[in-house]
């Protein structure tokens, strides 16, 4: 049976690190609609140069041109086993997109990381990432920038553009306005599990990995695609 995991949370939840990580024990391709659009604004490619100002303002590229980035992702052979979805769905319209896509495939498995909103603040001001690979550099502060190398890769450390607080902000709204709709949308279905993502990230993993497993129980083998 197919995994289709989806990973829902607000931005600094920890779902590209837990999606990352699960991606790689699994081997899973991790699909991230947050790194396809970075990539798309590095290669200033045509997507790239239209989304790199919503980016920065911290709002969400449009339905529709995500729906076809995932559409054309989800083509792909290497999704034959199975994917991980980090930050896509993240609106009511791209959901039922996904459902379509999905339609006589296996179950999607939904979960969704719940952190407390000073957190989430806390944890964003203060996130370095990798300028080659995007990693998060765990535990480097933004004050060795430029003193500590990423530890995968060797590359460039850095603040993302939108994670500075005017936007951060913004993002959180964001978040809450279109997003957060997402968790009703699929709470009535057995495939759905929220996990405490304020504990640290090796117990956020452990309880992600309980919650993967009873949800996959939950959804059975099967090809609708959709569980209610
Ligand atoms: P992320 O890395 O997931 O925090 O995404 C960074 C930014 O990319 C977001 O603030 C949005 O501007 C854009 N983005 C990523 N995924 C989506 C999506 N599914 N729908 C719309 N915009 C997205």
């Amino acid at each position: 049976m197919g995994l289709h995991l989806i990973v829902l949370g607000p931005p600094g939840a920890g779902k590209g690190t837990q999606a990352e990580r699960f991606a790689r024990e699994r081997g899973l391709p991790k699909i991230s609609t947050g790194d396809m659009l970075r990539e798309a604004v590095k290669a200033q490619t045509e997507i790239g140069l239209r989304a790199k100002a919503i980016m920065d303002r911290g709002d969400l590229v449009s339905d529709e041109v995500i729906i076809d980035i995932v559409k054309e992702r989800l083509d792909r052979a290497d999704v034959r086993k199975g994917f991980i979805l980090d930050g896509f769905p993240r609106t009511v319209a791209q959901a039922e997109a996904l459902d379509r896509l999905m339609e006589g495939r296996d179950p999607l498995v939904v979960i969704d990381i719940v952190v407390p909103e000073t957190e989430l603040v806390r944890r964003l001001t203060s996130r370095v990432v990798c300028n080659d690979c995007g990693r998060n550099a765990e535990g480097v502060d933004p004050n060795d920038i430029g003193i500590v190398a990423c530890r995968f890769c060797g590359g460039q450390l850095k603040q993302r553009s939108d994670d500075n607080e005017t936007v951060i902000l913004e993002r959180l709204m964001v978040y809450h306005r279109d997003t957060q709709p997402l968790v009703e949308y699929y709470r009535p279905r057995s495939t759905f599990r929220a996990v405490d993502g304020s504990q640290p990230p090796h117990r956020v993993a452990a309880a992600l990995n309980a919650a993967i497993e009873s949800a996959r129980q939950a959804g059975g083998a099967g090809g609708s695609g959709v569980v209610r």
